[in-house]
């Protein structure tokens, strides 16, 4: 039987080994794109590298993260003192260091991403709206009892459905996907499907609504800032609303241990927090065209990664 233990306990080390070549690797391709943001720029081409990179690592992460569960677990306290016992830990601790390794690259990655998508990738006006257009705003603007709703995930809320007879919330809103899908009645939205259907209009009276409320820049414009519509989404009232369920639902994923999944619910919440404020100060966002296009030099992104909060194992 400890025979057995001892072979399995030397493959799950190779195993390890080969996982900490592969982020070796990957932060070697990580630091290389990050000098050259610097010097040169990143294109679009870079950022689809950088997403390969990270789904590799996020798999590494599921498996890191489940085999330390169990090296804990299974840990043999029987056999305590012996060479095996310490070898068996000594496992344990190291996969749990490559996992904060993993998920410290992670983030860096996808502040990277951030950094060249801000800088290079061209933004039209669709795709502007697309992004400051929070449907969790849009729907805390529509529901009227805060009794049915419940904070569900760390980027999640269920709603009573509005688009059937719902006694119990079984519509979930998702902020960091930011749509919106019913259990019930099968409903799925994104912010622009939404505002059609409840305020029954067409495609192009809503992205206009949106351009509106979220104060970005668009040509012929049919709507004013004096219309019923866009007063209903950004009256104070409104704001504060939304304000209070970006506050809960931060506060639940600041609380959440700390995983990739939840760096990014909480990037999302900081972000909706950003174009609140924006909102609020009146400051428009014009769509970037292709001669404005920034590229090439910027500053380097600042990395703050407080080691203490990051992981609680
Ligand atoms: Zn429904």
């Amino acid at each position: 039987m400890l025979n057995f233990n001892v072979d399995k306990l030397q493959k799950n080390k190779e195993r390890v080994d080969e996982f900490a070549n592969i982020v070796i690797s990957s932060a070697n391709v990580f630091e290389r794109y990050e000098m050259e943001l610097f010097f040169k720029g990143l294109s679009k081409a870079h950022i689809n590298a950088l997403e390969k990179e990270i789904i590799r690592l996020l798999e590494i992460d599921r498996v890191l993260a489940s085999s330390v569960r169990d090296g804990v677990n299974l840990r043999p306290y029987e056999v305590q003192d012996t060479e095996f016992y310490q070898k068996w830990t000594n496992l344990v601790d190291y996969q749990s260091f490559l996992r904060e390794e993993v998920i410290d690259l992670l983030i860096r990655m996808h502040k990277l991403i951030l950094a060249i998508s801000e800088s290079c990738v061209f933004k039209n006006t669709k795709s502007l709206i697309g992004e400051e257009a929070s449907i969790l705003h849009l729907v805390s603007t529509n529901n009227h009892s805060n009794a049915h709703i419940k904070k569900l995930a760390d980027d999640s809320y269920m709603y009573s459905c509005q688009f059937h007879y719902d006694r119990r919330p079984s519509m979930r809103v998702n902020n960091r996907g930011n749509n919106l899908v019913c259990y019930a009645c099968g409903t799925k939205l994104d912010a622009v499907g939404y505002i059609m259907e409840v305020e029954k209009i067409d495609r192009y009276h809503a992205l206009s609504l949106l351009a509106k409320i979220y104060n970005i820049e668009s040509a012929n414009n049919p709507y004013t800032e004096d219309d019923e519509l866009v007063k209903k989404y950004t009256s104070n009232y409104a704001l504060r609303k939304y304000k209070r369920r970006l506050e809960d639902g931060k506060n639940v994923a600041m609380s959440k241990r700390k995983t990739f999944n939840n760096y990014l619910a909480i990037e999302t919440y900081t972000k909706r927090f950003n174009t609140l404020d924006r909102m609020k100060k009146g400051e428009k966002l014009v769509a970037s065209n292709k001669d404005k296009q920034k590229r090439l030099v910027l500053e380097m992104p600042e990395f703050d990664i407080d080691k203490e909060n990051r992981l609680q194992m």
